[in-house]
């Protein structure tokens, strides 16, 4: 592609089409060739503040106004242009993300519905009334926290942009987002259809560029009231340090090294289409991967055979080809998982299975070859470390108290399963499995829009997805009323 090829994005500030103030951009890499395509604005603090005050402005105005019916319509409508702009939006995000067409039509199908299930909810969120002394009225109130930020990562960015944003939206505040700078277009043209379905100028407000400086000036803001930050947990971290030193809270949502236990009883043919699909969607690059499986010592060797078999037929390829996944992100994320093939092999650890990559893609782009290793050391780093690529860690383990302890092994606690035909056994597993989603004979990576959905653990705190999100995204005011 040559520079005259290359789209030039804006961010959205006050229901305008802005570039940064300092009129410097970033560029967009296609994961598949390392080449530019496209160019956002490098925004920084003085776009943040302008974003923020356009925020506060709209809740102090026509936004702040709007009832609960309205926002539900406007949602609606949002819901609807996604879907009118289907293809556009499907190919982009796998242009940007490097996804399977397939599996970017999928994720606009998801975010479109965050959209729809959020309208549906924005009139449904009461508050309840207390019975107290007498000569006492007592309301609780749900009410929103003001100007919400939003950080996301670049994984999935439609998908985390309709979860975080609608939610916000639906029950009342204004939002200010900063997506990822590695993957955000997606977000970018939603943003501007919710202006087209209706969001008065400021409600929604966009801030591209990098995390350290747009990011950075977002989480300190002292106009924030409550932020959602989706990513790793490093960042999670400093987000959480600039957020309480405003003494603001906020949801983390973060990574995961998720389990998936096979006991000798399980369906072995149900299970492994789902384990396989569990760690290759988007080359693993998905904070609910499976990215341990574990598999009880009795059918060890059978269930993992056919595991591998399964692994050995994973194709690599570009959005078009539409093969069972791209590649990973960028440089780092390939010098990242590169590192942990490497050390695998190097230790000794059996690689039983790799995929293959698809005749004719471009040797410039972030390909990484999704590796089935086995018996792995319960100490070793790929059995306790998230990898965020296409690797699947493979441990044994002797019976079901065995089984929960090692799930519970890891720092993390995002998602698990358990494969059993015994009924007692799956809900007394699933029961004191350490995380925020447990699947019993089936594996949902990130779980459906309905669904709560985050961590324990060092996978952060909070929820979002699911009618529970708006709790998060509001908070109570009690008015206690005396009356002769
Ligand atoms: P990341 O933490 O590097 O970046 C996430 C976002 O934070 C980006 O928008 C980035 O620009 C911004 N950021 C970076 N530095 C910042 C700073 N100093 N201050 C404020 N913002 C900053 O994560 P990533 O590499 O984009 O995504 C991968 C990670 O995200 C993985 O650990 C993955 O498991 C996690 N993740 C979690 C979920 C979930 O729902 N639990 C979903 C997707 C991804």
């Amino acid at each position: 592609m040559n520079a005259s090829e290359i789209q030039n994005y804006a961010m959205l500030i006050n229901g305008k089409s802005v570039q940064a103030q300092n009129g410097q951009t970033l560029d967009v890499i296609d994961p598949c060739s390392g080449k530019p395509f496209a160019r956002i604005p490098d925004g920084g603090e003085a776009d943040v503040d302008a974003a923020v005050a356009a925020a506060q402005a709209a809740l102090d105005g026509k936004w702040g106004k709007t009832p609960p019916v309205e926002r539900s319509r406007i949602l609606q409508r949002w819901a609807n242009l996604i879907l009118d702009h289907f293809d556009e939006l499907s190919e982009l995000e796998s242009r940007d993300t490097g996804k399977p067409i397939t599996a970017g039509r999928a994720d606009i199908t998801a975010t479109a519905r965050y959209f729809e299930f959020y309208a549906g909810a924005a009139d449904k969120l009461h508050g309840h009334v207390i019975p107290y002394l007498d000569g006492y009225s007592v309301n609780v109130h749900r009410v929103p926290h003001g100007v919400t930020g939003h950080i996301i990562p670049w994984n999935y960015p439609a998908q985390q942009y309709g979860r975080t944003v609608a939610a916000a939206l639906a029950v009342g505040n204004a939002a200010v987002v900063k997506p990822s700078e590695d993957a955000c277009l997606s977000t970018i043209r939603i943003s501007q259809l919710g202006v087209e379905a209706g969001l008065p100028d400021g409600a929604l407000n966009m801030i591209t560029g990098l995390g350290d400086k747009a990011g950075a000036a977002l989480a300190a803001h002292k106009g924030i009231n409550f932020m959602s930050f989706t990513g790793s947990p490093r960042v999670g971290t400093l987000v959480q340090e600039a957020t309480a030193k405003n003494f603001v809270a906020c949801t983390l949502e973060l990574g995961g090294k998720s389990p998936q236990l096979v006991f000798e009883d399980a369906d072995f043919a149900k299970a492994l289409p789902v384990v396989v699909k569990a760690i290759i969607q988007h080359a693993g690059q998905t904070c609910s991967a499976g990215s341990r499986l574990l598999v009880q010592k009795s059918v060890y060797d059978e269930f993992v055979g056919e595991v591998a078999k399964a692994f050995s037929k994973v194709r690599v390829g570009t959005p078009d080809m539409d093969l069972d996944c791209g590649p990973v992100m960028n440089a780092k994320q390939q010098a990242l998982v590169e590192g942990f093939r490497k050390e695998a092999i190097e230790t000794g650890i059996p690689l039983l299975a790799e995929g293959q990559f698809a005749d004719g893609i471009d040797k410039n782009g972030f390909w990484v070859m999704p590796s089935l290793f086995g018996n792995v050391p319960r100490d070793h780093r790929l059995a306790c470390d998230e990898v965020f690529g296409p690797v699947l860690s493979v441990l044994p383990f002797d019976d079901e108290e065995d089984a929960v302890r090692l799930a519970n092994a890891t720092d993390y606690g995002l998602v698990g399963a358990v494969w059993t035909k015994d009924g007692n056994r799956q809900q007394r597993v699933a029961k004191r499995m350490n995380c925020g989603q447990v699947f019993i004979n089936n594996y949902g990576a990130g779980g459906g829009v309905e669904l709560p959905f985050g961590g324990m653990k060092k996978s952060g705190h909070g929820r979002e997805k699911g009618f529970l999100a708006l709790e998060h995204f509001t908070t109570t005011k009690t008015i206690v009323h005396f009356h002769e």
